[in-house]
């Protein structure tokens, strides 16, 4: 299992967080939004997103077919931050 920091676009017209490659086995965490996040929030911040992101993807990894819902679950258990902050401080940091 490896982890990229990597530009991934868009999907369905909101940033994508990050995404999981099963041929490599890398889980690869969007750079721009993190950039994004660490320029308005502070690196903090920014890591807490990375690690959250990375937690979101384990799970579907570990649980083939999870929900979005269960895979935010997981994450915010985890790590302790409820994903939507990301989404909102990114909407904010847009405008
Ligand atoms: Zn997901």
């Amino acid at each position: 299992m490896r982890v990229r920091f990597d530009d991934l676009g868009e999907w369905a017209g909101s940033a994508l967080f990050s995404e999981y490659d099963p041929e490599t086995e890398t889980i690869a965490v969007n750079l721009h939004v993190l950039r994004r996040l660490r320029a308005t929030h502070g690196a903090r911040f920014a890591t807490r997103f990375a690690t959250c992101a990375v937690l979101h993807e384990l799970h579907h990894v570990r649980v083939p077919g999870a929900s979005e819902a269960s895979a935010h679950t997981f994450a915010h258990a985890v790590c302790g931050d409820d994903p939507r902050i990301f989404e909102a401080a990114l909407r904010g940091a847009s405008r």
